[in-house]
């Protein structure tokens, strides 16, 4: 049974005094033991939010890793750091971080590996952009983003990772996919997982991220390989993140 992870990321939006304002809605949001909630705040705020969220449920990850380890890296933040900060989680491969800022091949991996030797979890992202995907390349692009990683990493750590996938063309849009079409690709990434890790593949939580609301989380997690979405625009309003949640909780785990 895959449990199902609502995980809010906040990217680079507001001040320390959002944060705590969020964070403080989240340490007092009423959260069921049958779906894990978590948030993704700037690294500037991370240890306000920690500060307030350490007794609650709402697990707390970063948005990005140093490919690099302690020492002198100049604007460098390390996992030893994150983990010391209360971290479970870190985004890898963001579509923001691969086409904004250099994420390629090369650094996901070395990102994945300090993650994993932090003793954080990596949430690996994967999608294709909207060329890609009326080119009919959708599939190849996905499995070859997982290919790339999986062939740098420890297969002993596989079983670590979440995945989430996020369609570029979906991120930021409010065109979300269609459940039929997220539920596509859920399935290819799901028998890919299941090649490489066999029941490893079957435990593994696959999310999806693109423009996910109150509106559409509902028919999204009723598909049967989408564990739970990750959240941009929407994890920013309380309101809207509670009622993605709340969608979370009354679906069926799978
Ligand atoms: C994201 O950035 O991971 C994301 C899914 O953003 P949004 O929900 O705003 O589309």
């Amino acid at each position: 049974m895959r449990k199902k992870l609502v995980a809010g990321n906040w990217k680079s939006n507001g001040l320390l005094a959002d944060a705590r304002s969020l964070a403080q809605a989240l340490a007092d949001g009423s959260w069921s033991q049958a779906v894990d909630v978590a948030v993704f705040p700037p690294y500037v705020h991370l240890a306000a939010t920690q500060a307030i969220l350490e007794s609650s449920p709402v697990i707390l990850g970063a948005q990005d890793i140093s490919p690099f380890w302690v020492g002198a890296f100049t604007g460098e933040i390390n996992g030893a750091m994150l983990a010391d900060l209360g971290c479970h989680y870190v985004l890898v491969g963001h579509s923001e971080r691969r086409s904004l800022c250099g994420d390629d091949d090369d650094a996901l991996s070395r990102k994945i590996e300090r993650t994993l030797s932090s003793g954080l979890a990596p949430i690996l992202c994967v999608g294709e952009t909207l060329e890609e995907r009326e080119g009919g390349r959708a599939r190849d692009v996905v499995l070859g983003q997982l290919d790339s990683v999986w062939k740098r990493m420890d297969h002993a750590a596989g079983p670590q990772l979440t995945i989430a996938y996020e369609p570029v063309w979906a991120i930021g849009t409010g065109h979300s996919a269609s459940p039929g079409e997220a539920e596509e690709v859920h399935r290819w990434i799901r028998t890919w997982l299941v090649g490489q890790m066999a029941a490893a593949g079957e435990a593994t939580r696959i999310l999806y991220g693109g423009s996910v609301n109150g509106g559409n989380a509902a028919e999204l997690f009723r598909c049967q390989n989408i564990d739970g979405a990750l959240v941009g625009g929407a994890s920013l309003k309380i309101e809207d993140f509670l009622e993605i949640y709340r969608h979370a909780a009354n679906s069926r785990n799978k």
